[in-house]
């Protein structure tokens, strides 16, 4: 690999020359175990992001660097092990303040991400390359037709092509996913009992329709003490002691990066012209809720920049899209397919937030509780994924009208046992209770080996159509 090109890619990236010359050897060792080339590098900068994201901003960047910094660190796990560092995963909703607390006890002899979700976004979000990922963990038995989450795969294949080590533990989450810690328990079968440590924390979904689980003390309570529980079995495997201090800043910070996200959306959602994307908006929002070893602080960096160019954007009038452009939100939008929000960008029609990973009034606000357990779990029962569907209902309702959009797009989880029928259920009780248009998009959040654009973009055409003349009746 050309040293120039890889400066190049990193100053495109935001990095000073100072933060080259310390990430290099770490980039130099990743770029081969990662499988990326020099036509890799020059595609990402030539092409794809500058064609896909609002690259003309340096928070952008910066958001990129951040994530090519995680996944960077994540192909360095193979000689982190090595040298004695301890490697812990997590797979959704690896919720960020067990994580960062456990990272504040082991500092740099413990290594902490949701490893799978950062190097698919490494791959694909920068490089558009998954695929061989992919690839490897259909030839080892996650057969193509039976439409296994892509980002299932990318652990499977991501490890078994040597781009990321085996966990000391992998915290295998119970509480949304159903194919995630089967997975972990699938690679451990397949490959040697023992070689993929996992421990699994479960909460059931037995709140009725509309109760508030945030507020219900009980339901806190056991959702506490099963984080507690996970964590003190990860402590003991890893050999490291998490205080009671760790956890309280833990909560602190992801109380600050959560007004953040929040901070954000609402600048990107009153702004008109919109000033920002919604690939990269809702990448952005990722800072309150996944782990990173080595990106968030950059991360953090990066809301922070972004937030100072959004408002001046807003005060200079300069936007993405046509000022009164029609507005849409969205479940999720799919990052991991950033050409999607293109495609509704070139139409006319801007997506904006995505309801699942925007802050509501609740989250912006400090925890009830003292005890960081307790404040954890509120912390994440306010979340709409932790949450009974009418109650999660009652807040995209809140969230679709106080932004004021000309209607919903709904899908990219038809793979998805929960989420693809979660969200046509949505749809249909929140069109049918506000009559705002509701669209649901067969599609793949994670890749696009099965909807390529060519595939999506009369759906989408048609969509910013029907907007467009429901607008001009
Ligand atoms: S997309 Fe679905 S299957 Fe994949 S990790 Fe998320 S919840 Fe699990």
């Amino acid at each position: 690999m050309n040293r120039d090109v890889c400066v190049e890619y990193l100053k495109y990236l935001a990095f000073t020359d100072e933060q080259i010359e310390e990430f290099m050897p770490k980039f130099e060792y990743a770029i081969p175990v990662l499988g990326l080339t020099e036509q890799d590098l020059r595609f990402s900068m030539d092409e794809w992001l500058p064609q896909n994201f609002d690259m003309q901003y340096e928070g952008v960047k910066k958001l990129m660097g951040a994530t090519l910094r995680e996944t960077v660190d994540i192909a360095y796990t193979t000689e982190y092990k090595k040298q004695g560092v301890k490697i812990v995963y997590g797979i959704l909703p690896a919720i960020q303040t067990n994580y960062t607390a456990i990272k504040e006890a082991g500092g740099d002899g413990v290594f902490v991400s949701f490893a799978d979700h950062w190097l698919l976004c490494g791959l694909q979000y920068l490089f558009h390359k998954v695929d061989p990922c992919l690839e490897k963990a259909e030839e080892e038995g996650m057969t193509y037709g039976c439409r296994h989450c892509a980002l299932n795969k990318t652990r499977i294949g991501g490890y078994r092509k040597g781009m990321m080590a085996a966990p000391d533990v992998i915290w295998a989450w119970g509480f949304n996913c159903d194919e995630g810690p089967k997975t972990d328990e699938y690679i451990n079968m397949l490959y040697g009992e023992g070689e993929w440590p996992h421990v699994i924390s479960r909460l059931p979904h037995d709140t009725h329709w509309g109760e508030k689980d945030d507020e219900m003390v009980d339901r806190i309570e056991f959702l506490a003490k099963e984080l507690k529980d996970g964590q003190r079995e990860i402590e003991e495997i890893i050999g490291i002691e998490v205080k009671p201090e760790h956890m309280q800043r833990a909560v602190a910070n992801c109380q600050r990066r959560a007004f953040k996200a929040g901070s954000l959306v609402q600048l990107v959602c009153k702004s008109n012209p919109q000033v920002l994307g919604a690939n990269a908006l809702t990448m952005f929002c990722n800072i309150f809720a996944l782990p990173m070893n080595a990106g968030l602080e950059y991360f953090e960096d990066a809301v922070d920049t972004m937030l100072r160019e959004g408002r001046k954007a807003m005060k200079e009038g300069v936007g993405v899209i046509e000022k009164d452009a029609p507005k849409l939100g969205c479940y999720f939008v799919p990052y991991a397919v950033p050409w999607i929000d293109r495609i509704f960008r070139d139409n006319g029609v801007a997506m904006t937030f995505s309801t699942v990973l925007t802050p509501n009034k609740k989250m912006m606000q400090a925890p009830s509780f003292e005890e960081p357990f307790m404040a954890t779990a509120e912390q994440w029962l306010r979340m709409p994924i932790g949450q009974n569907m009418r109650y999660e209902i009652d807040s995209m309702i809140d969230k679709a009208k106080s932004n004021n959009v000309d209607g919903m797009v709904m899908g990219f989880f038809d793979f998805d046992r929960w989420l693809g029928a979660h969200q046509k259920m949505c749809a249909k009780i929140i069109e049918k209770e506000t009559g705002i248009p509701h669209f649901y998009m067969e599609s793949d959040f994670w890749e696009d080996r099965d909807y390529s654009p060519q595939a999506l973009k009369t759906r989408i055409e048609s969509i910013c159509q029907v907007i467009k003349m429901r607008l001009e009746q």
